[in-house]
Order: C-alpha cells, then sequence, then structure tokens
C-alpha cells in the first residue's frame, strides 16, 4: 500500500454536503462525477496526498443508497493507492481477505479499483485503487 488515496463518506444530498465541505475544508471540490456503473455521484477534495471522496447514491440499488438508509450518513470505505492491483489482488487473497471484485473495474477520479469484504477486514469496506495511466490493464 503506497498511501491513503482517498476516504469515502456517503452522503444524502451531494450538494448540501458539498457545501458543507468546502466549509470544513475552506476550499471546494476539485471535480464532480457519475459513475453510472456504480450508481453514484461522486465529489472530491484534495487534502495533501490524500482526498475526500463524498458519494450520493442516484439509484434505489446502489450501495450507497442502501448504505445510508441502513446505517445513515458517514464513512463509507478507506481507499488506499497501490502500484499494482492484480498482485496486491493476489496477496491479499493468500492472506485470506474477501476480494469482492473478480477484476479491477473503472472507479471515479480515472482509477482501477477492487473491494475488500468489510468481514475481512474489522469492518471496514477497503477499496485498492490504481491510476489507469500508470497501469498496462487494458
Ligand atoms: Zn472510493
Amino acid at each position: 500500500m503506497i498511501k491513503i488515496e482517498h476516504i469515502g463518506i456517503a452522503v444524502k444530498d451531494l450538494s448540501a454536503a458539498n457545501e458543507i465541505y468546502t466549509k470544513l475544508m475552506g476550499y471546494e471540490q476539485y471535480k464532480t462525477e457519475e459513475v453510472k456503473s456504480e450508481g453514484v455521484t461522486t465529489s472530491f477534495f484534495k487534502c495533501g496526498e490524500s482526498k475526500i471522496e463524498l458519494l450520493e447514491g442516484t439509484t434505489e440499488e446502489s450501495a450507497i443508497t442502501k448504505f445510508v438508509e441502513k446505517r445513515g450518513e458517514g464513512i463509507h470505505h478507506i481507499a488506499f493507492a497501490v502500484d499494482d492491483i492484480h498482485s496486491e489482488m493476489k496477496r491479499l487473497e493468500k492472506e485470506g481477505f474477501r476480494v469482492l471484485n473478480k477484476e479491477p473495474k473503472r472507479g471515479a477520479d480515472n482509477k482501477w479499483v477492487v473491494f475488500l469484504h468489510p468481514k475481512s477486514a474489522n469492518g471496514v469496506l477497503v477499496e485498492l485503487c490504481q491510476d489507469v495511466e500508470a497501469s498496462v490493464i487494458q
């Protein structure tokens, strides 16, 4: 793991959350992006080497919509940047972690992402992400 790439926060209303986080951080989000395949709209705030990702569910079936309904708003996942997502997936599977994706998928902010089941990581949903440009995956 290279660094904490971002912390994902599930919110009910992205524009209201953007206002709150703009006040909190002292500056605005640098991008807002819809990820249709995941049923979410996200916005990102830089914080040094890391980011805050706000996520609002856009469909009833979205994992974020379900999370907010069940548990309310709050921290949804922690994302670690990795150099080689395939070798990290293999390494973590060997260590007994449950990798939720067979193959990396395209996430927000130009990343390949995979998730680890929270039950295998002390209740925390873990995301691994790798920059698309830095990868050799086609
Ligand atoms: Zn994320």
